[in-house]
């Protein structure tokens, strides 16, 4: 192992988060209100979000939005975040290419989520919420969320996927010892909750179902705001502090990325090491090559349809134009934790559509095996989700061995695995397999689709 990092000073995290959206040419189309049909103005987004978030979400215009003094003072607990040039795993792989890797995984609770969780929870405190709900599927969001809510004194209930609740009692404790309420979804605490155990008895809850709880509590309690960890623009928006920060490092080590990867569950991370280097092909200055890695088993990218879906199982939310797998998906038991969501953001979408971005689906056991020569080669234990990134790497650079052709890849490690060893562990004892989904499987989940696209 002699890799070798690029490291910034506190002075040089991002004053501004990128908005993308300001400079793509064919706009994402608008969200809509499902039963009226027309597009959503951010006042419509004020009962559910915070006044910011939802203006932030809409806007079309401006380029840099700034980042808040106290949400970058709390960056500087952990920000700016190393780059690092992997020589280990190059060496290991034999490859002419050059493979670089932000490291997002030095986070108090080990991922980029802390990225949005500070911003949302900052803006709920200034605009005088007390309380603020959300869901989790992994963990995650709910960890990162529980420290934000913490710092600036909000009250939070997380509503976390059934499974993972029972399955991943950690990241339970993680979400209690930073003083969150955590409840089991689906729940009894809501209608939509109510109305799925009773219909399902032994459902083991999904994101879509978590979500559709968390909204109604935000909904039916004063003062009472929903945060969102992923898919929508606000969140893509605060994680570009990734991309900004990897272009100054970029620099430092002399060279430019031609393939930028990452992870693909909602798109936030993809979307944070992304959209600054984008900026660059969106103005025509760089043909760089964006790929999405998501999971065999839940491919909305690859394998979806480009339509408007609601964002959760019970239709609470906006109409979003997206690549979907249809809100009622529900991914087969696999072990990509925060991978397991049936759509992607608006905007990550119309990049798509425009074939702006590319997107891989990578089988369960190749993203263990591409773990476990990361961990050997570079010392770290990724995240299951992050491993789908080094999985795509690890490809992109052993056709480049096979091109003969040198080539610089970036990809973005979202997070460490410390906390998910029982799935390294199912790994090593031959107890996971591959999951691909069927054409049958997803063709009946999303044919109820208004064709509204
Ligand atoms: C949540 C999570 C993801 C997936 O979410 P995106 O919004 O697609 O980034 C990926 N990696 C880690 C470590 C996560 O916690």
């Amino acid at each position: 192992m002699q890799s070798k990092k690029f490291i910034l000073s506190e002075k040089d995290i991002p004053q501004a988060w990128y908005n993308v959206v300001a400079d793509m040419k064919n706009k994402p189309r608008p969200l809509i209100n499902p039963g009226t049909k027309e597009p959503l103005k951010a006042e419509d987004l004020y009962p559910l979000f915070s006044k910011a978030a939802s203006q932030q979400e809409l806007n079309t215009t401006d380029r840099w939005i700034e980042i808040p003094d106290e949400v970058r003072e709390m960056y500087r607990i952990w920000r700016p975040t190393p780059l690092v040039r992997a020589y280990g795993l190059e060496k290991y792989l034999d490859t002419p290419a050059h493979i670089y890797f932000k490291n997002e995984s030095v986070s108090p609770v080990g991922s980029h989520k802390l990225n949005s969780a500070i911003a949302q929870a900052f803006y709920c405190k200034q605009e005088g919420v007390t309380n603020i709900t959300t869901e989790t599927g992994a963990g995650q969001w709910g960890a990162a969320l529980s420290l934000a809510a913490k710092h600036f004194g909000l009250e939070l209930a997380v509503y976390m996927v059934k499974i993972s609740y029972e399955q991943k009692p950690y990241r339970r404790s993680i979400m209690q010892t930073y003083g969150a309420e955590v409840i089991a979804s689906p729940s009894m605490s809501t209608k939509a909750g109510r109305k799925i155990i009773t219909d399902h008895p032994n459902y083991q809850g999904s994101l879509g179902t978590a979500i559709s709880e968390a909204v109604e509590l935000a909904m039916s309690t004063p003062n009472c705001k929903y945060v969102l960890g992923s898919v929508l623009n606000h969140v893509a928006l605060h994680q570009t502090v990734i991309g900004l920060e990897a272009e100054r490092q970029m620099e430092m080590a002399g060279e430019m990325p031609d393939t930028v990867i990452a992870c693909f569950g909602g798109g936030s991370n993809f979307s944070g090491i992304s959209f600054p280097f984008l900026r660059y092909k969106l103005s025509g200055e760089r043909d760089t090559r964006f790929i999405a890695a998501e999971p065999a088993s839940c491919p909305k990218l690859t394998r979806g349809v480009f339509q408007y879906d609601f964002g959760d199982e019970a239709g609470y939310t906006p109409l979003i134009p997206m690549y979907t797998l249809g809100h009622n998906f529900s991914p087969a038991n696999i072990h990509a934790g925060g991978l397991r969501y049936h759509g992607a953001g608006s905007v990550i979408s119309q990049l798509k559509h425009d074939g702006l971005i590319d997107a891989v689906d990578i089988p369960q056991l190749e993203t263990f095996e591409a773990a476990t020569i990361f961990a050997r080669t570079e010392g770290i234990i990724p995240a299951p989700e992050s491993s789908h990134a080094i999985a795509a790497t690890i490809r992109e650079a052993k056709q480049a061995r096979e091109e003969g052709k040198s080539k610089v890849i970036l990809f973005n490690l979202s997070g460490h695995g410390l906390i998910d060893m029982t799935a390294y562990d199912r790994y090593y004892s031959n107890d996971l397999a591959n999951y691909e989904v069927s054409q049958e499987e997803i063709d009946n989940n999303v044919k109820n689709l208004e064709k509204i696209i």
